[in-house]
């Protein structure tokens, strides 16, 4: 029984060191069909703080003094210290065998190895990115060395590991060379389809913030470049072909980038959920890590004591964005705000990635391929939604200003209704009193005999024109621009047009003191046919012109024509010796509101729309203007305009009636004010034959009509109680007499919008005359039409 014991005890005894002996040593048998293998079980480890040993007096401490790794790639955590990993492997083959040992992560500082060999030799093997790249014994971005044995030998191999304050995980794995070269590929796959959506995601996203002045989009494109360089960085590519020489920004950049990264994610984030607008206190927490980040990357670049602290603050600050981001999306969701259904699964993806991460980091998980590469397929799965979440953002931005367009386009649209309204407007309030002006002034010039009256007349005569020129471009121009602008083409006595023009110029040149010549073609046909009022305009803008920006010297006014068959080819050339215009501004002295320059501009006055509404003038007859200056010496300007000869049958019916005599017709006069009552009065009380009588507005003209018989209405529009449309829809409907449903009706109005004119015609209304009258032209008109 007691033999028995003592055996027992033996073979225990016996077991337990063959089970020790194998602990510390791997076998590689005959028969094996090895590929790789985790060596944890057979390596133990020593920290020796930060003593800075030799292999030589590493070799002395005793095995005891070494403790077990508890897995395959145990994780010791932020460290500074020095660690040495011991294992033996037994190879009972006959074969000289060849592997590859793995150990710790691509950006360990220093990873050293050592193979002890049976005759005392010691073999070292250098890598980690504190040293150049090519010094690496193997040219690989991961922590790997070369191992051989011969066989039947044992190889005692040790390892050398040190970090600046990062995690090192203590992995020894044995890799065949097939394995090897199996692993790198898949590794090379997964890298390549990260990497590349990676690029795609931050290209796209900068396009699409030069596209859209969007700032996200930026946050966003360099939040992905950023997590890229961090992977980089990890994955050891970054010191394997950026820094190739190691050195400080080789062993920093993971920092950096982490830094950098995260920042740039609370940003997107915080700006993508438009957390200042709705949760002040969450932004300002956000403002507080991005402070905190730029104090990490100030210790990283400036206190280099403090280094050491930066990792785990680093993700420490990395685990608080990821709580600041998902607080904002409860936030939101439990406020009933808006949040994209793609962003949360982003951040999910992120959260998982990371969160993974760093409790990895803290050794707080088991380390496998899905712990290790976490961070890397939760960043590809997260660009991958955000980027569909940033799909929707684009469909609703286009949409926000799609709306924002049609908004714009309606708003547009009315204030151009409110424009025209406004302009119509200011041109009834601004004519009426400018027709009493005009029409009082001539009479009282036509009833005095004192010389002083008539030149006061004058004076007061030419300031009206002049303020009713001004108001006349305005409306003009404000038709051209709604491409309203119309010719109202009759036979006119030109004669009498370009006399009045030479007349009205020479008053004004001799007040000035200028030489005025005018020629005139003695080929020139009396009558032509034309819009005589353009013409007028047109030529009389380039005269004031000539007399406005010349000083001294001569103004001179050509008119010419040459008749082929029943056309008249005129050219009117109006040439100064004035100051002439600079060539850099003749490109665009015919634009709208351009002036020579600002002290031009004070100096003589004027809209600047002068040659504008010209040109526009000119283009509508199918004409020809062409100017040419020299500064300081002058200005030519002509004029081609194609207009036609009338017809000698009609020269009788257009000449000036000798008397003005209506024979016993009656007009009816429908008009609120009473100075343009008095202004029409002064007017028909001079024709022979003819009765007027007035009504003051729509309601009493009916009136009038029910109890009188007239041959002619002269309607002014704007009236109250009932305006000028009101009254014509009344007459033709019938009711005020069904003798009166035709009676001819002449609207008499301020208002010259080219709506107006066609409003009144569609309503019924025989013509149209805008205010001031002119005698001759109203004359003609009533004529016409009784
Ligand atoms: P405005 O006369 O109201 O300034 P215009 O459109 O008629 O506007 O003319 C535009 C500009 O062209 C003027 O301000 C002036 O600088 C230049 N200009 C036009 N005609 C002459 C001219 N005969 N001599 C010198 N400059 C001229």
């Amino acid at each position: 029984m007691k033999i028995n014991k003592i055996i027992f005890v033996y073979l225990l005894v016996l077991f337990f060191f063959c089970i020790s002996k194998s602990y510390s040593q791997f076998l590689i048998r005959d028969n094996q069909d090895f590929t790789f293998s985790s060596l944890h079980k057979n390596a133990k480890i020593l920290d020796v703080d930060d003593q800075q040993l030799t292999i030589n007096q590493v070799l002395k401490i005793s095995d005891d003094k070494f403790k077990t790794l508890p897995n395959d790639n145990t994780d010791l955590g932020f460290t500074t210290s020095n660690y040495w990993l011991h294992f033996k492997i037994k190879n009972e083959t006959n074969d000289d065998l060849q592997y590859y040992i793995e150990t710790s992560r691509p950006i360990v500082d220093v990873a050293e190895f050592y193979q002890i060999k049976s005759n005392g030799v010691i073999e070292k093997q250098v890598s980690g990115d504190i040293i150049p790249f090519h010094k690496r014994c193997f040219q690989q971005r991961k922590t790997i060395f070369k191992l051989n044995i011969h066989p039947l030998e044992t190889g005692n191999y040790y390892i050398h590991l040190k970090s600046d304050g990062e995690v090192i995980n203590a992995a020894v794995i044995l890799r065949s060379p097939e394995n090897l070269v199996s692993i790198t590929s898949f590794e090379q796959i997964i890298f390549g389809f990260f990497y590349g959506i990676v690029l795609i995601a931050s290209i796209l996203y900068i396009f699409f913030f030069y596209a859209m002045k969007e700032r996200v989009f930026l946050y966003y494109s360099l939040y992905v470049i950023f997590i890229g360089l961090l992977q980089f960085s990890i994955d050891g590519y970054f010191h394997q072909l950026v820094t190739p020489n190691g050195g400080w920004f080789s062993q920093h950049s993971v920092l950096i980038f982490a830094m950098i990264a995260g920042s740039l994610l609370g940003k997107y984030g915080e700006v993508f959920l438009k957390i200042k607008q709705y949760n002040s206190v969450i932004y300002i927490l956000f403002n507080v890590v991005y402070a905190l980040a730029i104090v990490v990357i100030v210790i990283i670049f400036f206190v280099p004591s403090l280094f050491a602290y930066c990792y785990p603050l680093a993700n420490i600050l990395g685990l608080i964005i990821l709580i600041l981001i998902i607080s904002s999306v409860i936030y939101l969701y439990y406020d009933k705000k808006p949040v994209d259904v793609f962003f949360s699964i982003g951040v999910v993806f992120l959260i998982l990635g990371f969160g993974i991460f760093i409790l990895n980091n803290f050794g707080k998980v088991p380390n496998n391929f899905i712990t290790q590469n976490s961070s890397k397929l939760g960043t590809g799965l997260e660009i991958i939604f955000l980027s569909l979440s940033m799909g929707n953002l684009i469909k609703k931005l286009k949409e926000d200003r799609e709306s924002l367009q049609t908004l714009a386009l309606e708003k547009s649209e009315e204030m151009n209704e409110m424009k025209s309204y406004f302009l119509s407007n200011i041109s009834h309030e601004l004519r009426t009193p400018l027709n009493t002006i005009m029409n009082f002034i001539d009479s009282i010039n036509g009833e005095t005999d004192s010389k002083t009256i008539q030149e006061k007349c004058e004076v007061i005569k030419s300031s009206s024109n002049s303020l009713l020129s001004s108001v006349n471009d305005i409306l003009d121009f404000s038709k051209i621009e709604k491409d309203e602008i119309k010719l109202e083409v009759f036979e006119f006595n030109a004669h009498k047009l370009f006399n009045e023009v030479y007349s009205n110029i020479l008053i004004r040149a001799q007040n000035k003191g200028l030489d005025f010549q005018y020629v005139q073609s003695p080929n020139l046909p009396k009558f032509l046919i034309g819009d005589e009022n353009r013409i007028r305009q047109i030529l009389m803008n380039l005269l004031y012109n000539s007399l406005k920006f010349t000083n001294e010297g001569i103004v001179k006014f050509k008119v010419d024509c040459e008749i082929v068959d029943d056309l008249v080819k005129m050219t009117f050339i109006i040439s100064d010796s004035g100051e002439g215009i600079a060539k850099e501004k003749m490109n665009s002295i015919f634009d709208s509101f351009s002036q020579q320059s600002i002290n031009n501009k004070r100096k003589y006055g004027g809209l600047g729309l002068g040659l504008y509404i010209v040109k526009a003038l000119v283009n509508l007859h199918g004409g020809k203007i062409n100017i040419e200056s020299i500064l300081n010496q002058g200005t030519i300007c002509t004029i081609n305009l194609d207009l036609k000869k009338v017809d000698e049958k009609l020269i009788a019916k257009i000449l000036e009636p000798s008397d003005y005599d209506l024979k016993g017709k009656r007009i009816l006069v429908v008009e609120d004010n009473a100075m343009n009552q008095i202004v029409l009065k002064m007017i028909i009380k001079k024709w022979l034959n003819t009765e007027v009588d007035f009504a003051n507005n729509g309601e009493e003209g009916l009136e009038s009509l029910k109890n009188s018989k007239y041959d002619i209405i002269l309607m002014d529009l704007q009236m109250p109680i009932m305006d000028g449309y009101e009254a014509t829809i009344e007459i033709r409907k019938g009711n005020s007499g069904i003798n009166d449903k035709n009676i001819p009706i002449i609207a008499v109005t301020a208002d010259v919008m080219e709506s107006t004119k066609i409003k009144v015609i569609e309503l019924g209304m025989n013509h149209y005359m805008s205010k001031p009258i002119e005698k001759t032209e109203l004359f003609n008109a009533i004529l016409n039409l009784v």
